[in-house]
């Protein structure tokens, strides 16, 4: 069962952002992020689109990356999260995938694989401590792993960024300085970039990192703080539309929604919209938050509800019930939103609910 709300999904967008993002760091090779149903936009979706023109595809997870060969998806994959034992590790080899290591735990699973990997990428911790190996480490798994059958193809580096989205914190250079000094001596490819870097020039600025890992970029919103997308060049690959399912006139003094937090100061023509939190509309999105109907901003009232929200019409008479009113997306850029609701683009897009009906557009 789909409801009446649809995600609109531009694949011209997506490989326009792509573009994007190679004119910003030239002469480098590209990961396009796909993990998280990409973003929200459907994975076997985004890798169709991109397969072609992208370098390869990267996923959290193993589940992913087989979901994607499965349906006959045969670009490189590289899997983030990587393999936790001695099978998982196998089924990176038979499917021709690229995991990354970095974690002991993971060490006596590659141990025991035969076969050549298309890859194996170490991943450094310089700073985010979240996932990979103290930079110390880097010579002496080097020295452990580079002979080992599994590393005939190559054996890669990357790290991550804590506070890329903001390019002058100090701990991008200390993060940078760390990577590059762990890895100075040894070969393989380097990858650390991922939209923020790519943005706000970090990527382009040191030779750091032949292989670039954007994801949200690519979907058109800036991973920038207080920036919205379009003033870079980004479009966005999703738009998220609903139609008006009911009009009404308010007196002032009427309230609208649950917990009647706002009233209607003066004549007020209201409308209700058929989508809400359940859809993955933020239920804290507050009152004023733009929706656009015909072309114009429009705001919230009262509190999103399961399956419907109100705004405030006024401002366009000629709305009539059945009309499309767009959440986000085209017109009104997602991080508006996402600020408007105090979260950020990346949980509004990977939210959207499979229950609402997709469109190409
Ligand atoms: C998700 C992820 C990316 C992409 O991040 P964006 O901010 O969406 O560009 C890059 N690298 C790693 C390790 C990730 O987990």
């Amino acid at each position: 069962m789909k409801r009446a709300a649809v995600i609109h999904r531009s694949p011209r967008a997506l490989r326009h952002n792509l573009a994007l993002a190679r004119s910003l760091a030239p002469g480098r090779h590209v990961w396009t992020v796909i993990k998280a149903d990409a973003y929200g936009h459907g994975m076997e979706w985004a890798a169709g689109v991109l397969e072609d023109v992208a370098d390869g595809l990267s996923v959290s997870c193993l589940e992913e990356a087989r979901a994607l060969r499965d349906v006959g998806i045969g670009a490189p994959i590289l899997v983030l999260q990587g393999p936790r034992s001695a099978a998982e590790w196998r089924l990176c080899a038979s499917h021709d995938l690229q995991p990354v290591l970095h974690e002991e735990a993971q060490l006596p699973g590659l141990e025991a694989l035969r076969e050549p990997l298309p890859g194996l990428w170490i991943k450094l911790d310089t700073g985010m401590h979240r996932l990979g190996f103290v930079p110390l480490k880097a010579q002496s798994l080097y020295a452990q792993l580079h002979r080992h059958p599994a590393a005939r193809n190559g054996l890669h580096w990357m790290t991550h960024l804590a506070c890329a989205d903001q390019p002058e914190h100090p701990q991008n250079a200390v993060q940078l300085e760390a990577f590059s000094h762990a890895v100075a001596e040894l070969p393989g490819k380097r990858s650390f970039a991922n939209s923020a870097a790519v943005v706000s020039g970090l990527a382009s600025a040191t030779k750091l990192g032949e292989w670039l890992r954007p994801g949200i970029m690519l979907y058109g919103a800036s991973p920038l703080d207080g920036e919205n997308g379009p003033e870079r060049g980004l479009r966005p690959a999703m738009t998220v539309t609903a139609p008006l399912i009911a009009l009404k006139s308010l007196e002032p003094g009427a309230s609208v929604g649950y917990g009647a937090t706002w009233t209607a100061e003066r004549p007020t023509r209201a409308g209700v919209v058929a989508i809400g939190y359940a859809d993955g509309y933020p239920r804290h999105a507050p009152s004023g938050t733009p929706v656009r109907v015909h072309g114009r901003e429009c705001p919230l009232i009262g509190r999103v509800s399961m399956d419907m929200l109100e705004i405030d019409l006024t401002g366009v008479p000629e709305a009539r019930v059945g009309d499309s009113v767009t959440l986000w997306g085209q017109g009104l850029p997602v991080a508006r939103i996402a600020r408007a609701a105090g979260t950020i683009s990346y949980e509004l897009l990977t939210r959207v609910a499979e229950r609402l009906r997709v469109a190409e557009s």
